[in-house]
């Protein structure tokens, strides 16, 4: 037996997915979600504000409702859906949006995803596996040059980035810092998107500083998971995964933020939609919290991956900002997150449809942060970007709108994460911290890593956000301005 067959074979803990099933049955009925959308019917205009005046008050949908904002066609109606998606942002998450870089360690893999670039069969992907060396000139590209506090790490399933890799990987990275003019630039939270794992392996990421833990679903569907997951493959046991969440989430792991998500293109999206509000409704019922961050990959070309082109479930641009709407209604409280997959003029459109999150400067070539040429190389990337904005521009654009990048990364720091998050999430007290936050690590990286221009029309942002703290929360304004004044003068990594 090869090494990565004997890995393989142990991986899978039976008893930590048996202990969450009912009557044998994972939370995803295929046949009662079809019914539930093929029962609904278009709500009446009343009947539908009903259901938005649920959403407004931060309160999940129950599947039923779900289906029927589905229904909707009125234009009218689904105009007043986009702007109720676009206040429960403002709500629960204010005029902010959260930037990070994905960084990719590595590009083995055991599994066979019919979608994706770094399948075990494609033989013409170019494969490498980050040293520590290496992720340590990555990370000085990311926090010394672009200005990223935060990233999100992305590991192959393969026994070179088995859990001890992934945890020595997130403690160089935390390690690194790059002395700048006033202060230095690192890493502040490590969001992790790796294959599902065991409780025990859970609780070593927490240990080393893990931020949320990320698995997306792919596909709720079970026959087209099967279809696109090959039998034998570690990924092909969809209830591993469907679990993955359940057991980051356990007391023992210490974890309590975490995100999933679905590949969106694979199949029909309005049973997406439904499965993963079954997923937060499952979660809040069983582990007492709902996701941290909702994700919506969307099927991009990727190498020797023809079956992107075959789907006959390609989401439309239109339909896909629907979606991004629709769990902005169903999920209120949850963060959500559209990548630089998508071009620059669909994620502006995302945001004024409920996303919270997004990266910059993006790059997906192994490596390539550091050692790059300015190319998209289609052998070493897992697929294609659709957006290449550099983080400048990113945090310009959004400035121009009146909306505020934000850095901060204190919530796990502080202890404002899982259950305390969610609270002062749903009651809108969390924008009490997260704002104050927002400003002060915004003041920050204007300081240190803004273009000339950017900083100009970034600090028309500051002045505007500062007269509304002062409006707003004048028993924080104090504190809050006496931090902002030591962050002008040369302070860093300073929060509330
Ligand atoms: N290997 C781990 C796994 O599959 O869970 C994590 C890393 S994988 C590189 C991260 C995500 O990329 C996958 O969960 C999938 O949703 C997404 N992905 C794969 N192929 C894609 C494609 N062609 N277009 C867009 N996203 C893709
Ligand atoms: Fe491997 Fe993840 Fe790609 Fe599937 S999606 S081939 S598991 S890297």
């Amino acid at each position: 037996m090869s090494s990565a067959t004997a890995w393989i074979a142990n991986r899978i803990k039976r008893d930590q997915i048996d202990k969450y099933l009912e009557g044998g049955r994972d939370f995803i009925q295929d046949e009662k979600i079809w019914d539930e959308i093929n029962s609904a019917r278009e709500p009446s205009k009343e009947r539908a504000r009903e259901i938005l005046a649920k959403s407004l008050e931060v309160q999940t949908l129950t599947p039923a409702e779900l289906a029927e904002l589905i229904q909707v066609r009125d234009p009218e109606m689904i105009r007043e859906m986009r702007e109720t998606a676009l206040k429960i942002k403002l709500k629960v998450y204010d005029s902010r949006i959260v930037t990070f870089a994905p960084l990719y360690m590595g590009s083995y893999c055991v599994n066979n995803c019919a979608y994706c670039g770094f399948k075990r069969e494609n033989e013409t992907a170019r494969r490498r596996v980050l040293s520590m060396e290496e992720i340590r000139r990555e990370t000085e590209s990311l926090a010394g040059s672009i200005g990223h506090k935060r990233i999100i790490a992305v590991y192959g399933e393969h026994p070179l980035t088995g859990v001890d890799y992934i945890a020595e990987s997130m403690r160089t990275i935390y390690d690194v810092k790059v002395p700048l003019g006033k202060g230095h630039g690192n890493i502040r939270r490590i969001n992790v998107n790796a294959a599902p794992m065991p409780v025990e392996e859970l609780k070593l990421l927490h240990d080393v500083g893990l931020g949320t833990y990320q698995v997306f679903q792919e596909t709720y569907h079970h026959e087209t998971y099967a279809r696109l997951h090959p039998k034998g493959t570690l990924k092909s046991d969809y209830q591993w995964r469907l679990y993955a969440m359940h057991r980051a989430m356990e007391p023992e792991t210490g974890i309590d933020d975490v995100g999933i998500g679905v590949l969106f293109g694979l199949y029909d999206w309005r049973f997406e939609v439904m499965a993963l509000l079954h997923h937060a409704i499952d979660l809040e019922s069983k582990m007492g919290i709902g996701p941290h961050t909702v994700s919506f990959p969307r099927l991009e070309p990727a190498l020797n991956a023809p079956y992107v082109f075959q789907s006959p479930y390609r989401v439309s641009d239109q339909d896909f900002l629907k979606v991004i709407m629709l769990i902005r209604l169903a999920i209120p409280y949850t963060g959500m997150i559209v990548t630089a997959r998508e071009t620059a003029d669909i994620r502006r459109e995302a945001i004024y449809h409920g996303i919270t999150q997004m990266d910059a400067s993006s790059k997906l070539g192994i490596g390539s942060y550091s050692e790059d040429d300015g190319i998209q190389q289609e052998d070493r990337q897992q697929f294609i970007l659709g957006d290449t904005r550099s983080l400048d521009e990113l945090v310009r654009d959004f400035a121009k709108t009146g909306f505020i990048t934000s850095f901060c990364t204190a919530g796990y720091r502080c202890g404002r994460t899982g259950k305390c998050i969610m609270e002062l999430l749903r009651s809108g007290r969390e924008g009490k911290f997260c704002k104050l936050n927002a400003v002060l690590t915004f003041q920050e990286w204007l300081d240190d890593f803004a273009s000339p221009e950017t900083r100009e029309i970034g600090m028309k942002v500051m002045e505007k956000e500062i007269n509304e703290i002062r409006e707003k929360n004048p028993n924080g304004f104090k504190i809050f301005y006496e931090f902002l004044e030591r962050i002008r003068n040369g302070e860093r990594d300073l929060f509330l």
